[in-house]
């Protein structure tokens, strides 16, 4: 589209660009697609599935027409299987394991999960009822999708809990960091509903370690949960980050999902910095912001990259462009301190080093120049290090150290999701902070019914 053109972008056409992609199944496209499951005895779908959700079992009832019965089923395993149907990785976990892989196609098993959700949703069911008390209480600090779900499963089982939750609205990343043309931000908000019908308190824009101590949360508690997940991205250490049109990724995606949409990036060329799924994101929002031009820079290769396969697609049909090899070195300013240009340098890549990537090296006198208008930095998340300072916690590099049974070195201290997440492709995923989040609540629950064994 030529600049002219995307200057006329209207914010109607804009809200449109950042409405939800996949339209969903039909009713009958969700029977006809559950008829043809094949109801594995031993099902490999549920084994590849962190949550162990029983697949067959729900895709049995969506072809019987239950759809409550369906969702309950999801939802049991999985307390954010709403947000899991439209962010997980299938191809990489469930329906990579489906047996119809080898003869035709996979059962869309994302698609199900989403159409029997998104009926109770629609028709505001509440799914489950909490505990009778068992008189211990717990805080958590965090309410995405760990906390949450160490939340629903402990007040399933008894516990008062309380969230602590820095953000004015609950949901961690799901509400806030995950585009809204994947996640819209009610299905993250009707998770959060289901978890406080369970009488679990969220105490939103109270951050643990400002507003209210790490001390006076061990003197109220029987028990803590930390899933506060990993914070900003970091600065990327060159000359002209200070500049005006350089955007921290999570911070632009958080506001496309919370501020009224503009007309800023209508026909403008952006460089987004990293080759993760919060660069995908960064990138696909940029162009649905009406970019002319967006490219991703990366200082390795597609080998190498971090995003999940699916979302590297989604960016090429995006129409962003990626140059890799190309390690960033200065972004330069025009006299009125905005971006008017980033320096580049290309790599090449060297031996592997302790994490098996290839170390990328600059490759002498190959420097050059992109002309752009914003930069989008995305090169990780940086770690809440005065948090995990103030309990005291072991930790390697702001990554909490824990045992097999989640606690920290501090015993009551339990910690899940992305705070306890070192590197590595896929594992920083929604769907497993969920299972790490169920977890907690049964080590804690083993834990206090040991201590009432032994008092
Ligand atoms: C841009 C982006 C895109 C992603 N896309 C996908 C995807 O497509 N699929 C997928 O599976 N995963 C995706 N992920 C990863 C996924 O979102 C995370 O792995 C997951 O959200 C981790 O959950 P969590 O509960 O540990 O942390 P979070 O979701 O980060 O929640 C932590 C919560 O703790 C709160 N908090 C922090 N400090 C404090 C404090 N001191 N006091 C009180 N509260 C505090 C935060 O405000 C936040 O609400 C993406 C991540 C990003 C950044
Ligand atoms: S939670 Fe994710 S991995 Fe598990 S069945 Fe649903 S879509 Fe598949």
């Amino acid at each position: 589209m030529a600049k002219s053109e995307m200057a006329r972008i209207s914010l109607t056409d804009l809200k449109r660009n950042f409405q939800e992609v996949e339209p969903g199944l039909t009713g009958r496209e969700a029977v006809e697609e559950a008829n043809r499951c094949l109801y594995c005895y031993d099902a490999p779908c549920i084994q590849a599935c962190p949550t162990g959700i029983d697949i067959p079992t729900f895709i049995k009832k969506i072809a019987s027409g239950n759809l409550k019965g369906s969702a309950t089923t999801i939802m049991s395993a999985n307390p954010v299987g709403a947000s899991c149907a439209r962010v997980c990785p299938t191809e990489e976990l469930c329906e990579g394991a489906c047996v119809l892989n080898h003869s035709t196609k996979p059962i869309m098993i994302g698609d199900l999960q989403r159409h029997a959700t998104n009926w109770a949703i629609q028709n505001e069911q509440v799914l489950f009822h909490k505990g009778a008390s068992n008189g211990r209480t717990v805080a958590i600090i965090g309410s995405g999708p760990a906390g949450l779900s160490a939340a629903r499963e402990l007040a399933l089982l008894g516990y008062k809990v309380t969230i602590f939750e820095a953000s004015d609205k609950a949901g961690g990343l799901n509400t806030y960091g995950i585009v809204s043309f994947r996640l819209p931000q009610q299905i993250s908000f009707w998770e959060v509903e289901q978890v406080k019908s369970l009488d679990v308190e969220i105490l939103t824009n109270t951050t643990v370690g400002k507003d209210i101590s790490a001390e006076e949360l061990q003197n109220s508690y029987d028990f803590i949960v930390l899933a506060a997940g990993m914070a900003h991205v970091p600065n990327l250490g060159i000359e002209g980050e200070e500049l005006d049109g350089v955007y921290d990724a999570i911070e632009f995606v958080k506001e496309t999902k919370t501020k009224q949409l503009t007309n800023e990036f209508v026909g403008k060329n952006v460089v987004v910095i990293g080759a993760g799924n919060t660069a995908i994101d960064g990138a696909t929002c940029s162009v649905r912001l009406g970019a002319e031009n967006v490219k991703i820079l990366y200082r390795r290769t597609q080998v190498e990259m971090s995003a999940y396969d699916f979302e590297y697609e989604f960016a090429k049909q995006d129409g962003v462009e990626f140059r890799w090899l190309t390690q960033p070195t200065k972004i330069i300013g025009d006299e009125n301190g905005r971006v008017k240009a980033i320096e580049c340098l290309k790599m090449e890549l060297g031996e592997p080093n302790e994490d098996g990537r290839r170390r990328p090296a600059p490759v002498n006198g190959t420097e050059f120049m992109i002309p752009v208008d914003a930069v989008i930095k995305a090169i990780g998340q940086t770690r809440h290090q005065s948090l995990i300072d103030q309990f005291n916690l072991e930790q390697i590099n702001g990554v909490v150290q824990i045992s097999e049974t989640y606690q920290t070195s501090d015993p009551n201290v339990y910690a899940c999701g992305d705070v306890v997440f070192g590197k590595g492709k896929g594992e920083a995923m929604v769907v497993t902070a969920a299972q790490q989040g169920k977890n907690v609540a049964y080590a804690i629950h083993h834990q206090y019914e040991k201590n009432s064994v032994t008092a």
